[in-house]
């Protein structure tokens, strides 16, 4: 479980709110709270790439059986989802942007690194589905490299494992030669960019890609990292083998087109890296 209580205690109070701790395959529970709701926010997921590598059984069910779940008492009740997806399901590809029609390039299923980007490319089919046959008003969001302050590092998150191992003088793990790239998007602007779709009447049905288009090697990155926390940390690297598991595939690029999501809805990312890495590093050092 990557989520913690304690994130949620600057509001836990609030008149608006209402917590309710369960789990997306308890039914149960899941009907009633979508049948008062009137958006759902479909967030639930086994996510981070050591969870997908040691648990794959559970990464399967969950985002699975999980999702269809929310999509029947969506559509029973009449309700709207909107569904996280991720960058995963594109796969190996190694394009330089991706947009939402591109294909996917997934690995071997003997690889079961590749059954989180699997299990995510089937909620988005099952999400059109339901939209096509049941008329659910669902809309497929595809999240690239979301960060930020109270995200757990103990995944395999890199900003957090990063910044933590730059402020405690330890040594900054680069997994690989480093040159992979990424585009990290602040949870900021990940959480406008959904209650924006949650406005939009022209979403529905259809898949967005959400993330900034700043690539940044994950080498430039350890750099950038240990000169903003002030840090005498050496960056070291580590072959995917010793890191995750032999024969680790990483996807070398992935930097989303979101030209779909500005026309949609306005959106682009407000928050630079620089904003990221202040953030995340204020968070660790009072924490
Ligand atoms: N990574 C790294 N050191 C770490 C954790 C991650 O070099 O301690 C690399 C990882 O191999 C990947 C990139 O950083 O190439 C982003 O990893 P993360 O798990 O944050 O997200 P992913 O893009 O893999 O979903």
């Amino acid at each position: 479980m990557t989520g913690s209580r304690e994130n949620i205690k600057g509001f836990i109070k609030h008149p608006e709110f209402r917590f309710v701790e369960s789990y997306v395959e308890d039914s149960k529970m899941l009907e009633q709270v979508i049948s008062e709701s009137e958006t759902i926010f479909h967030l639930a997921a086994a996510v981070g790439v050591d969870i997908v590598v040691n648990n794959p059984i559970h990464t399967i069910e969950t985002n699975i059986r999980g999702t269809e779940n929310v999509f029947q008492f969506a559509a029973k009740h009449n309700k709207k989802v909107i569904i996280a997806s991720t960058s995963e399901v594109y796969g190996k590809s190694t394009k330089d942007t991706f947009s939402e029609t591109d294909d996917l390039l997934l690995g071997s299923p003997v690889n079961y690194r590749w059954s989180y980007a699997a299990s995510k490319a089937l909620d988005e089919y099952l999400g059109m589905a339901y939209y096509k046959e049941k008329n659910l008003n669902v809309t497929i969001v595809r999240f690239f490299n979301t960060v930020g302050p109270r995200q757990t590092g103990q995944y395999g998150m890199v900003i957090p494992r990063f910044v933590s191992q730059a402020v405690n003088g330890k040594d900054i793990t680069v997994f690989g030669t480093g040159g992979q790239s990424r585009c990290f998007c602040h949870v900021f602007d990940t959480v406008r960019a959904l209650m924006l779709m949650d406005r939009c009447e022209n979403v529905r049905g259809e898949t967005f890609n959400i993330g900034s288009q700043h690539e940044i090697s994950i080498n430039q990155l350890a750099e950038m990292i240990t000169k903003a926390c002030g840090s005498s940390s050496n960056i070291v690297h580590i072959p995917y083998s010793e890191a995750y598991s032999p024969g680790f595939e990483d996807m070398l690029r992935r930097k989303p087109n979101i030209d779909k999501i500005n026309e949609a809805t306005g959106w682009t990312p407000e928050k630079s890296l620089d904003n990221i890495i202040e953030d995340v590093k204020n968070y660790t050092i009072a924490n």
